[in-house]
This record gives structure tokens, sequence and C-alpha cells, in this order.
């Protein structure tokens, strides 16, 4: 919110920066997740060939049809009775928590530095690093200068591309962060959100599907949904949208939260000795329930609080809580409802998922399901539409992953 200050403070300053010198590591997200002993072999985690099912006619007469995702749960031996279940949170996980931060903040490469070497894991035994999510504005009100090219002030699209390589989120914060200035699109949001998701896309080819409200503006929310996404993120502003919780309720069931948009609230603390304060508390009480979660937000940090909240945070929730971006679990959730089919024959269970309603916009396309049999899982054989699989023979678990990286 001290954004206007700060910027008047730039004055006419002008960085240069050349743009995208290096190309971005699409197509390799997955690359931090580390091999654990139930990780598929290569063979299996391979692209899948969509020409060539001749492998795979002993099991699946039926042609594979492109349009769907599909897999098949290989058992040791005959798995009549084996069943899955879609698992309602990300890696069968009990809740989870999001951390963004505001206005393009350079403190947010600080808090990168950190998380990206805290991890839970997936159930199957790989880590995955905490991400965040930056809340990112595209062009100021005093010079109109895109914020993603003043890199002595704000975060780069370069450090963005790194960012999303991480697993974190870019969140759309409007196109000018103020209804007044010299440069404005005034009060209306609607244009300000669009013009802000075509930037990033144009800039750095992501397609946003969440935004943080800029100061308490109303309206804001609810041009948001109209646009598409899935959800907005204020302390103090939800036009009347669900779950609208405001700060009072900082632990929340997710079940309150609608599944196609949610106006959430956030913990929000510039003061990172009374965010830790605040952000212990919540995670006492997290682990306490089930399916609920709590998110925070900042334009700054300070490193050794942040410390010491993931310190204890890892500690507390025992590998039981998801530290993600509030949009990759709204679209596990949008997942998780897909129409999906099972069938079993011999040692295989082939589970089918259509995803023909998903928006385009959707990155994180995962899923984990629970299997129950007598027989144990041996291996996972990607059939259509999935990066990878990784599984664990002695809970069930099974997640598949698939993520978009590029946008035209
Ligand atoms: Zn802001």
């Amino acid at each position: 919110m001290d954004y206007l200050k700060m910027h008047l403070l730039l004055g006419l300053v002008v960085i240069t920066f050349s743009f995208c010198a290096e190309s971005c590591q699409k197509g390799e997200n997955h690359g931090q997740l580390t091999p654990g002993s139930y990780n598929l072999p290569p063979e299996d985690s391979s692209t899948t060939n969509k020409t060539d099912t001749s492998h795979h006619d002993n099991t699946s007469p039926e042609p594979l049809d492109p349009t769907k995702m599909s897999f098949e749960v290989v058992f040791s031996n005959t798995a009549d009775d084996a069943k899955a279940t879609v698992a309602e949170l990300k890696y069968n996980k009990n809740g989870w928590v999001s951390l963004e931060f505001d206005d393009n903040s350079l403190d947010a490469l600080k808090a990168e530095e950190l998380l990206k070497g805290k991890f839970y894991t997936d159930g199957c035994g790989n880590n995955v690093p905490y991400a965040a999510a930056l809340a990112v504005i595209g062009r100021s009100n005093y010079n109109n200068q895109e914020m993603g090219t003043m890199g002595d002030y704000y975060v780069t699209y370069a450090q963005m591309k790194t960012m999303i390589g991480l697993g974190w989120d870019i969140e759309n914060h409007s196109l000018y962060h103020e209804p007044t200035g010299n440069y404005n699109n005034g009060t209306d949001w609607a244009k300000n959100i669009s013009e802000m998701n075509a930037l990033i896309l144009q800039k750095i080819n992501y397609n946003m599907n969440g935004a943080v409200v800029p100061v308490n503006y109303s309206g804001f929310p609810t041009a948001a949904k109209n646009f598409g996404y899935l959800f907005s993120s204020s302390e103090s502003t939800f036009d009347n949208l669900a779950p609208g919780l405001g700060d009072y309720q900082k632990v929340a069931s997710f079940n309150l939260a609608p599944l196609t948009f949610s106006a959430f609230n956030r913990i929000f603390n510039d003061d990172w000795s009374k965010m830790e304060t605040d952000v212990k508390s919540a995670t006492a009480t997290l682990i306490t329930r089930k399916n609920s979660y709590f998110r925070l937000g900042s334009h700054k940090v300070n490193i050794n609080n942040l410390q010491n909240i993931l310190d204890n945070f890892s500690s507390v929730t025992k590998d039981n809580i998801l530290f993600l971006s509030t949009r990759e679990i709204m679209e596990y959730r949008v997942m998780a409802k897909l129409p999906i089919t099972y069938k079993t024959e011999a040692n295989i269970l082939k589970v089918v998922i259509d995803p023909k309603t998903l928006p385009d916009r959707f990155r994180w396309r995962d899923l984990s399901f629970i299997v129950t049999s007598k027989a144990k899982i041996t291996n996972i054989k990607n059939l259509n539409g999935i990066d990878k699989a990784t599984f664990n023979p002695e809970t069930g678990l099974v997640n598949i992953f698939k993520q978009k990286t590029i946008w035209q």
C-alpha cells in the first residue's frame, strides 16, 4: 500500500533492462522433485507417444482417446478389488497455507531464496519446495513505465520467470495500482485486470488465474470473478463474495470457499515480528483441523522472522500441510471434480480423466488418488496427457502431474 509514496520518490528514473536474455526453461518445472525411492523408472516417465499404442494392446484394446488424460496402475497380481478415489487435497494432505507478496516487491526474492530450501513431500518420497506468489502491478501511475523493466525497484520479468520455475505463482494486482495519477484506468477494474493479464501473457507467456485487490478498492473481486479467475485476495475487500471471512477468522475451512471463485481473506503484516506471532498461532490451530487453510501477505520480509516461521511450520505440521500458491490448490480442487472413469482388468486399474471443461488458463492439472487393493502397486503407466507420476506402494497414494507452462 505504500507503493504510491515509494513510486513518487522514483521520479523519472528510467532503468533499461534487456528482457528475456536467456531462454525460459519451460517444461522443466518438475525438475524440482528430487527423485525418490518410488519414482517411476525412466522408461515410464517419458513423454507419451500418442501414436504408438501397440504396447497397451494386451490390456487396453480400445483406442486411446487423445483428448483425455489416462494412465494405468499396475499391480503385483490380479487386482479385481482395486478402487481409487481422488484425494480431497493434493498429495492427500490435511490442509494448506499460502504466502503472497504485493506490489512486485523485491523482498519476494529474499523469501524465494529461503523457500526453495524448505520442503514438504508428495507422499511418495519426493521433496516439493515451498512456494509462494508475487502479486504484480503492470505500469506506473506516474510515468506509465512497466514495473517489470525497473529492476532496481521491482521484480523483473526475468525474475518472475525464475519464480514460476520454482513453483511460484504470479497474481494480477491491476495494470495501474491507483485509479488516479498521470496514467490510470480510473476504477474500471475489469479493464485493469484484462490489460494486466494481457501484459503478463505477452511478456512472459504466463496466464494468471487469481488477483490481489489493490488497497481496498471495492469492485475488484467482482471484476476478477467476471474475468474468469478462481480467486481474489484481500484483508478487507470481498464485494460480499464468499468466503469473505475477514481478518478476524484466520484459519478457515476450505469447504466454505466456493469452487469456481473465492474472495479470500489473509493475514496481512509488514511488521514481521507480528507476522511471526500471527502465523505461529494460526499454524497451531491449522494442525488440529481437516481440509482447512490460512493465507498471509506482505510487501516486505524479515528473513529471520520468515526463517523462524518456516522452521516452526515444518516441525509442527510434520509434512501434513501444503505450502503452496492459492492458485495451485484452487486448480487442484477443480481438477478433482472432473469426470473420471476407473476400470479393472487382470492386474491393471485404468484411470481416464476428461479435462474438456477445464479452462485453457489452468496451469496445474495434477491429481492425487488413494488406491486400495489387496495387491501392491508396482508401477504407473502413462497412457496419455501426463508429464509424470509418482506412487507409494505402502499407502496406495498415486500422484499424476501435468503442468501447462506456456500460453500463446
Ligand atoms: Zn498493492
